[in-house]
């Protein structure tokens, strides 16, 4: 059956106050950890393509790379409607980098039938480096057609949309291929009673890196340094009763600033 496979990543709720363990990596232990939010758009862009092509067949995957507690992301998209969740968990992967994150996800992805469709978020709201959609890509050698706020799918042929600075983009390729959106694409459904209920019972595929066939790359990137952000100062206030005058003082500003 032709498969849409809907990444997910659990992450630490956006709301809560994320700290760093000694060796930089995320404290995700003393947070809640959620679906990341820019999942839900993506697992919605999966369901959502496989709910406009019928004769297709597609059916949904979420797949995650996590610990064993990451079953909650599956469960979120579970509930939305995917069809089958898979979790790669393993104790060699603690501290993946987006380079060990992509060679696993890849193993998995290969032990899934007839993948056409990856759906990604834009970049993950903790790392946020941005990078798994185009390593995939190039791991399995397939179109990306990255950070669109639309996605249609007809006959085959995938089309996006994407704005960025420099205007808007209307992108194209064949299945199979991989696509990442942002929170500007279709809102994500509310899972219904009866989805949440069947999302708890449900059984989730979990491969450890032995069933995939594989040893965990060692992270080749770490975080060796980070500082909190200084707390922003009072601004300065600009109050010449003459608009002319204010204008100037806020021009002189951001010349001096090399803003303008
Ligand atoms: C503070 C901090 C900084 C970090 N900096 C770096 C760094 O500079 N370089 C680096 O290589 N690693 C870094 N990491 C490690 C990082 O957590 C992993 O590399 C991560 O799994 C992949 O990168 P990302 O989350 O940025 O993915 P992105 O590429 O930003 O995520 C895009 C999409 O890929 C999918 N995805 C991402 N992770 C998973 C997953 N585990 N399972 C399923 N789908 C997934 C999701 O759909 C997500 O929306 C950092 C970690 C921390 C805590």
């Amino acid at each position: 059956m032709p498969t849409i496979v809907a990444l997910v990543k659990h992450v630490p709720d956006t709301w809560s106050t994320k700290s760093l363990e000694d060796d930089h990596t995320l404290d995700r232990t003393s947070v809640d950890n959620v679906i990341d939010e820019v999942n839900e758009y993506s697992v919605e862009q999966a369901l959502r393509l496989r709910d406009d092509n019928p004769d297709a067949g597609y059916k949904v995957v979420a797949l995650t790379m996590g610990p064993a507690q990451a079953d909650e992301a599956l469960r979120k998209a579970l509930a939305m409607g995917a069809d089958d969740a898979v979790l790669v968990s393993d104790d060699s992967l603690a501290g993946a980098d987006a380079l060990s994150t992509a060679w696993t996800l890849n193993a998995a992805l290969n032990k899934l039938d007839d993948v056409q469709l990856i759906t990604a978020g834009t970049e993950a709201s903790d790392a946020s480096t941005g990078l798994l959609t185009g390593l995939l890509a190039e791991y399995r050698q397939l179109p990306a057609l990255t950070g669109l706020h639309k996605v249609e799918l007809a006959g085959g042929t995938l089309r996006g949309t994407r704005d960025d600075a420099r205007g808007t983009w209307e992108l194209e390729a064949p299945l199979p291929a991989i696509v990442s959106v942002n929170d500007k694409s279709d809102k994500p459904r509310f899972p219904n009673f009866k989805g949440l209920m069947a999302a708890k019972k449900a059984e989730i595929t979990t491969f450890s890196l032995a069933d995939l066939g594989i040893e965990a790359i060692a992270p080749t990137t770490s975080v060796s340094a980070a500082e909190k952000r200084p707390p922003r100062t009072a601004g300065e206030v600009i109050s010449e009763p003459n608009p002319q005058d204010a204008a100037k003082k806020i021009a002189d500003f951001l010349a001096a600033k090399n803003l303008i």
